[in-house]
């Protein structure tokens, strides 16, 4: 619980009531607290590490003040510097293009990748009265393509008819033609997972962006990835270029430490949070509550 950080650091510092200012030993020790809660969030080590030199600059010397205690003082700068780096203000899809604007999704197998593609489907035809439609480029997995075609009637959107054979680009090329055939405003382009990141995974990513000229292109990550959140938004950032994140299963028991590895380490906003099986389980970023989170 948040009281939790806040009480064992009570436990360390609150004995300073009243006496100048936090010493470099002082923050040492509270620091060490703090990257015990990160990492217990499943933060990633490297972004425990500059995240707790960043709140280091700031509490060192930071005066005690009468009238908070020194434990809810520090705990006040970490959640602050946590919202900073989760990214103060939310920022949704963007739609801001010419139509249709195409929404690429990438991520892993498993990862919630479909599910999110019906998810943000629905929410756009819905709030922002959109005509939308939905094509998965899956080749490889025969049931992924079906699998999305029933998303489509359980959600009322339009899905891309499949046909056997056509390869991830032609697809994806197929299905720009048919939303501008059709008057759609967005296309979203639900991508092929594997188990890990490989090289032919991250071609095909490159080529399809490439012949599809997405708007933006959204990474799909579980938030239990834990210590690997990091290399996989680095690769797809490096390789693909994301424009936004997606957490999904934040309704699970993870405190989403995930969120702030893969915005610290590709500076990209988490746009939308996956919390449940359904298709209206798709709630925005709140990085204070994501922030209250992750210090538990
Ligand atoms: P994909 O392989 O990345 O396309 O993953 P799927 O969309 O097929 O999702 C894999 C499983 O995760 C399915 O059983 C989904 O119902 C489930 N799932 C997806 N998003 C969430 C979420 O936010 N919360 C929970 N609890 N389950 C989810």
């Amino acid at each position: 619980m948040f009281e939790n950080l806040q009480e064992r650091l009570g436990a360390i510092l609150n004995g300073l009531t009243g006496r100048g200012s936090l010493s470099e030993a002082d923050v040492s020790a509270a620091l060490r607290e703090v990257r015990r809660a990160l990492l217990e969030a499943d933060v990633a080590l490297e972004v425990v590490r500059s995240f707790t030199d960043r709140v280091r600059e700031k509490a060192v010397g930071a005066e005690v003040l009468k009238s908070i205690k020194p434990g809810q003082m520090v705990v006040k700068i970490v959640h602050d510097e946590l919202v900073e780096m989760l990214g103060a203000e939310s920022s949704s899809v963007d739609l801001n293009a010419a139509a249709p604007v195409v929404i690429m999704m990438v991520g892993l197998q498993g990862s919630g990748k479909t599910t999110t593609t019906g998810k943000i489907a629905l929410r756009l035809t819905n709030r922002e009265r959109k005509k939308v439609l939905m094509a998965s480029l899956d080749t490889r997995r025969p049931a992924a393509q079906e699998q999305l075609r029933q998303l489509g009637v359980q959600t009322g959107v339009d899905t891309l008819p499949i046909i056997a054979g056509q390869s991830p680009v032609d697809i994806a090329a197929r299905a720009v033609q048919a939303a501008k055939l059709g008057g759609h405003d967005v296309v979203i382009l639900d991508t092929a997972g594997r188990t890990h990141i490989d090289e032919p995974l991250m071609l095909e990513m490159a080529e399809i962006k490439r012949k599809s000229n997405p708007h933006e292109i959204l990474l799909v990550a579980d938030a239990l990835t834990g210590q690997d959140a990091v290399n996989l938004a680095r690769n797809f950032d490096d390789r693909v270029g994301i424009t936004g994140l997606v957490l999904t299963r934040m309704d699970g028991d993870g405190r989403g430490g995930a969120a702030l590895s893969m915005r610290a380490v590709t500076g990209k906003p988490v746009k939308l949070i996956g919390a449940g099986e359904k298709m209206t389980d798709l709630d925005e970023f709140h990085p204070r509550r994501i922030a209250d989170r992750i210090l538990g």
